[in-house]
């Protein structure tokens, strides 16, 4: 039994495989109420997504965005829920966020022909689409090349984090991205927080700059790590929020979108407090 809401989905606007119209038709028939499209840097796919669920009675659709930032031992995301996504700074910001994918992913490229494992850019390009390029991207062409079999090879031996291929991009800092996201309206969550190191020192600082959220129930997150991570909201006074962070890819992480074990409850809470910030209003209800 899955739950009635996911607030981590991706989609072809940036590194998903479904668009945000079919994303959202599996979601709702998988039995999801409340849903949040949050890509990669960008919010392009709101326009869809908006049109899309006006076909499914009694959905929200909460506008989000996943922002990547660095701390030097980690890479940290984090969400955004029910944003004023058209804040003309604020997409100017996420153009040059994104501008800087282009250029690192370009790099990465480079650097995979140097190790002997070429993929040609265009074809990443191709793949990407006219979504915000990432990594997953890279990860296919270097399967259609015949270098690796399957995108989480391609991640463990170039493109993770310390793999030879990677190529850091410019970031902000996951306290500033809590304060963009808050400047416009955002309720901000942590994302997956599982392997961050230090999560305590972060929490305190991100808590302080206006995060409201963290995410416990997450696709392939055991029972004894939503315990831990249960418990660390509670201490932070955060809610335990979560999501399947769909890729549509395949793989043994993968979750299905819904099929995540978080309750009702803290997302009741999540929509009260959006209520009391007036920033419901963002999120479309249809029906
Ligand atoms: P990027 O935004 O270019 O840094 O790429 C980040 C995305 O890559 C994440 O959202 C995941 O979808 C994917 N990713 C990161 N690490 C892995 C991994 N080890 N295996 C498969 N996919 C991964
Ligand atoms: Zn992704
Ligand atoms: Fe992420
Ligand atoms: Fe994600």
């Amino acid at each position: 039994m899955g739950s009635q809401a996911d607030l981590h989905l991706h989609s072809t606007f940036s590194d998903g495989k479904l668009t945000p119209t079919q994303l959202i038709e599996l979601a709702y028939r998988r039995g999801v109420r409340v849903l949040s499209l949050s890509d990669h840097d960008v919010t392009d796919g709101l326009p869809e997504a908006f049109r899309a669920a006006e076909h499914c009675p009694g959905l929200i659709l909460i506008p989000g965005i996943e922002m990547s930032t660095d701390l030097p031992a980690n890479e940290v995301h984090i969400l955004g829920h029910f944003i004023d996504w058209q804040n003309a700074t604020f997409q100017e910001r996420l153009v040059q966020l994104r501008d800087s994918r282009l250029l690192r992913a370009e790099k990465m490229v480079q650097k995979l022909s140097e190790l002997n494992k070429p993929v040609a850019w265009e074809r990443v390009q191709e793949i990407a689409g006219e979504g915000a390029v990432g990594r997953p991207h890279i990860a296919l062409a270097l399967v259609e090349a015949g270098h690796v079999t399957t995108v989480n090879e391609a991640f463990d031996l170039y493109l993770s984090r310390t793999g030879p291929a990677y190529v850091d991009r410019e970031k902000l800092t996951p306290v500033e991205v809590v304060r963009l996201l808050v400047e416009v309206g955002g309720l901000p969550t942590l994302a997956h927080p599982r392997d961050l190191e230090e999560l305590d020192e972060l929490l305190v600082e991100l808590r302080e700059a206006g995060l409201v959220g963290m995410e416990v129930y997450y696709q392939d997150y055991d029972p004894e790590t939503i315990e831990r991570l249960r418990a660390m909201a509670d201490k932070f006074d955060l809610l335990p929020l979560g999501g399947s962070d769909y890729h549509g890819w395949g793989g043994p992480q993968q979750r299905e979108p819904g099929d995540i074990p978080l309750p009702a409850e803290p997302v009741q809470r999540l929509l009260t407090l959006a209520e009391e910030r007036d920033a419901f209003k963002r999120a479309y209800r249809s029906g």
